[in-house]
């Protein structure tokens, strides 16, 4: 009897729960094979999870006990579909693929100026102080008074935080040197975080609000007029425990008033971003922001630093079918609407939302959908074996990062970290981690 083969796509969260639950779940032996294009796997909870939040990452902890013990699990690092593989081969090599490359394009605001240099997106920015390797150590200065982020949601947060943490704090991270060097220089003595409608409304959870104000050396500013609500708030508070919960630590956070640190973050509502400014040489100086209550009441902040924090969206390959408002990739039960064989999990099929276990539910969802139609009655497996698939990438020259090759990858940073009393530093350059895995 043939086994079955499935590819996943992508080796984040959704992936590697995809990978893990179809070994664990069929009936029928299974080799799965799961194509990243880093050559580093885990996704987000590598590249996307907090540094400052190690008790997250640790989740890639279990998923590395998967890869390591499960022999009919493969890892294709460094393996761009739609680059290296088109989505044809993969139908043609595959009984079943599911997609799970989650959401990694950015929303933009559609404001005047938002073009000006030190405007970004939040994922820029979390990207290169993670050491993402699309990102560059020098993409970021961060010289200035004040940044400015839009939008109340945890990733907003996570930049917030960022910025004003202390470097003996950066250092129990696993960032790369460089990057603790740059924040070290940072000048920014102010982050506001603006949200375009109430505080009954933000999007982050109270447990990432409350970090904040445990961080060393940092005032957390929040006005108290801003609390008090008008009837939409107070009727969705009235129905919603959560935003209950956040609106007595903003009342808290109000109440302590700031101590008179150096550092600050300061939270503004119901702003809408108008216009951003620049300085005459292309850099922004200033945003300016009207109430979102009353249009006419325009404040202006000056800046020189600009994340907007207002979501992920997804990206579909040439001849799949996606939704351009949602960013997703319509699908009945996880199967691919109009494509046989093809599947999606996680972000690319729900939207940027959830926490990193929300990804497990889905996934199993994806899997069910996959065992059911390829352990049905009558259905046969395919005849291509694993080494087609190898042969097609060799002739591309593609250079695989198998899992041993990421060990090595792996084993390096730990040596890293190690050499100069950190646990880990990640190796930032795409080159490197290549050179490191073995390629000449
Ligand atoms: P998010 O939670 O959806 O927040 C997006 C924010 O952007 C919202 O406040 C939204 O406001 C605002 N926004 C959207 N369009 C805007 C516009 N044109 N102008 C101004 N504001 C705008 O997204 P996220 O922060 O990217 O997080 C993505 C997911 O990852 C979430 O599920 C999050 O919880 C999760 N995550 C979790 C953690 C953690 O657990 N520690 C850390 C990071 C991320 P409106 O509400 O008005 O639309």
């Amino acid at each position: 009897m043939k086994n079955l083969r499935v590819a996943v796509v992508g080796s984040g969260p959704s992936g590697a729960y995809c990978a893990q639950l179809l070994t664990e779940e069929s009936q029928s032996p299974m080799d799965v094979d799961v194509f990243e294009r880093l050559p580093a796997p885990f996704g987000l909870v590598r590249y996307g999870v907090a540094p400052d939040h190690p008790r997250i990452k640790s989740i890639s902890q279990s998923f590395t006990t998967v890869f390591d013990e499960a022999s009919n699990i493969r890892f294709l690092g460094n393996v761009e579909v739609g680059r290296d593989l088109s989505l044809d081969e993969l139908r043609e090599h595959y009984d079943a693929v599911i997609f799970a490359s989650g959401a990694p394009m950015d929303r933009v605001l559609g404001v005047t100026g938002e073009d000006a240099a030190g405007v970004h997106a939040v994922r820029q920015f979390v990207s290169w102080y993670q050491g993402h390797p699309d990102s560059d150590p020098a993409d970021f200065v961060l010289k200035g008074d004040r940044a400015v982020i839009v939008g109340l949601g945890n990733v907003a947060l996570d930049a917030a935080r960022m910025l004003m943490r202390t470097n003996e704090a950066l250092r129990q991270t696993d960032i790369p040197e460089h990057i603790v060097e740059a924040f070290a220089a940072s000048t920014f003595k102010e982050v506001v975080v603006v949200g375009r409608r109430g505080p009954a409304f933000a999007k982050f959870t109270n447990k990432e609000f409350l970090e904040l104000l445990d961080l060393e050396q940092t005032d957390i500013v929040i006005d108290p007029a801003d609390l008090e609500l008008d009837s939409i708030q107070a009727e969705f508070a009235e129905k919603n425990g959560s935003a209950r919960r956040l609106l007595a630590s903003f009342a808290k956070a109000a109440e302590r008033g700031v101590a008179g640190h150096e550092k600050s973050i300061r939270f503004v509502f119901d702003r809408t971003p108008l216009t951003v400014l620049d300085d005459g040489d292309g850099n922004v100086s200033a945003i300016e922001l009207s109430k979102t209550s009353d249009p006419n009441d325009i404040q202006t902040l000056e800046t020189q630093l600009v994340l907007r924090s207002v979501g992920y969206y997804g990206r579909a390959l040439q001849g799949m079918p996606f939704d351009e408002q949602k960013g997703t990739i319509p699908h009945e039960d996880s199967r691919v609407s109009g494509m046989d064989g093809v599947y999606v999990a996680g972000w690319l099929k729900r939207g940027p939302n959830g926490v990193v276990g929300t990804n497990r539910g889905c996934a199993l969802e994806a899997v069910m959908a996959v065992l059911a139609d390829l352990q049905s009655p009558g259905y046969n497996a395919r005849t291509s074996d694993r080494t087609e698939i190898d042969q097609l990438l060799a002739s591309r020259d593609v250079f695989v990062v198998d899992w041993a090759a990421w060990k090595a990858i792996d084993e390096a940073e730990l040596a890293a970290g190690m050499k100069i009393g950190r646990e880990r530093v990640k190796l930032h350059s795409r080159d490197e981690m290549l050179r490191v895995a073995g390629a000449v």
